[in-house]
């Protein structure tokens, strides 16, 4: 066994096949022991129920080397109810937490030469999803699932530096209708690809979603929550049932309060008074936080005072105390940290 000869360093944040992946299958109302296989090709019928009517849901995570060279991740659990979720929502059959677990623990193990090493910036992203793999006509559930788990390396996510990004105000709706906004699943992502594309072809690097009843309160954007510093120095995150409760999110609100004593607010936030924060961040688990420096709303831009060109000083507290519970170097609190090997 020995580290691949990649480049770690100047991965980016793409696809890079790996040796192994962790299949199960769902048939006649059970799940299967699941393996771990080698075809990276998955073989359905054209009918099956995730090409008419798009059930599938899926999870991200990541597997971190520490600095005392230990292979782990960060709250699986919660990711394993957050899963959950989704599938119910979907009518999806659930993949009980102890199976989910131990699946992400075997596909990482397999693949422990593309995990990246300490230091290196880059990390193995973890890509559990589950589909519905029968052929499906009339509109209803699939009656048998493949829940697979994928892993690749990916690269720092700032490369020579946090650039603050600006963001515009989306006049389109980041959730999929009839309240599927907090699951976290491919069609939510389908329905913000259009208002993607169009933003970065206008020059911004994302879109904050609002509430679509009122236009007047802030949700996310399309794959990570938003967090505020106020200029009193408190830590506000947007609270509504339509955002995907980002595990990141939730743990960064638990580092403000707990490791920088900050108080930290869960609760409605209006787009009006954006003009009273100090920074804003989006997170998430691809970067942990990103500094925002500017939100254009319609033309009228609202400036962070931590600018354009660095991530503001609570933001980077935050986000280096995050990174240092993930890589070993902050002690975690209790259960937050799973030792692969
Ligand atoms: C995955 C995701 C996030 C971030 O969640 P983490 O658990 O922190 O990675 C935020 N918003 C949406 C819509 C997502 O799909």
């Amino acid at each position: 066994m020995a580290k691949k000869d990649i480049d770690w360093a100047n991965l980016g944040f793409g696809y890079i096949v790996t040796d192994k992946r962790y299949v199960s299958n769902y048939k006649d109302g059970a799940w299967d022991d699941g393996a771990i296989v080698d075809d990276p090709n998955i073989t359905l019928n054209e009918c099956a129920g995730v090409f008419q009517y798009a059930q599938t849901v899926f999870e991200g995570l990541k597997a971190y080397t520490t600095e005392d060279g230990h292979i782990v991740t960060f709250r699986p659990d919660l990711n394993a109810e957050r899963l959950e979720e989704s599938c119910r929502r979907l009518e999806i059959p659930v993949l009980p937490e102890g199976r989910f677990l131990e699946a992400v623990r075997e596909v990482v193990a397999a693949n422990e030469d593309w995990v990246p090493p300490y230091g290196s910036g880059a990390t193995l992203y973890i890509r559990p999803y589950v589909m519905g793999t029968n052929p499906v006509i009339g509109v209803k559930p699939a009656d048998e699932y493949q829940f697979r788990i994928l892993v690749t390396p990916v690269g720092p996510y700032f490369k020579g530096g946090a650039k603050p990004l600006t963001i515009r105000v989306s006049d389109f709706d980041r959730a999929a209708p009839h309240g599927t906004g907090h699951i976290k699943a491919g069609l939510n992502y389908a329905m913000s690809l259009h208002a993607i594309v169009s933003a970065h072809k206008e020059g911004y690097d994302e879109n904050m979603y609002l509430d679509p009843g009122t236009r007047t309160k802030v949700e996310e954007t399309g794959g990570a929550n938003f967090l505020f510093v106020t200029k009193d120095g408190k830590v506000v995150t947007p609270k509504s049932d339509s955002i995907l409760p980002s595990i990141t999110r939730r743990s960064l609100m638990i580092v403000a309060e707990k490791y920088l004593g900050l108080t930290v607010e869960h609760r409605e936030v209006y787009l009006d008074e954006l003009g009273d924060m100090a920074e804003c961040g989006l997170c998430g688990t691809a970067a942990v936080i990103s500094p925002v420096g500017c939100i254009d709303d319609h033309g009228r831009k609202i400036m962070f005072p931590s600018g354009m060109e660095e991530m503001g000083p609570v933001t980077k507290k935050l986000y280096d105390t995050l990174t240092g519970i993930q890589m070993g170097r902050i002690e975690a609190p209790e259960g937050w940290i799973c030792t692969i090997k």
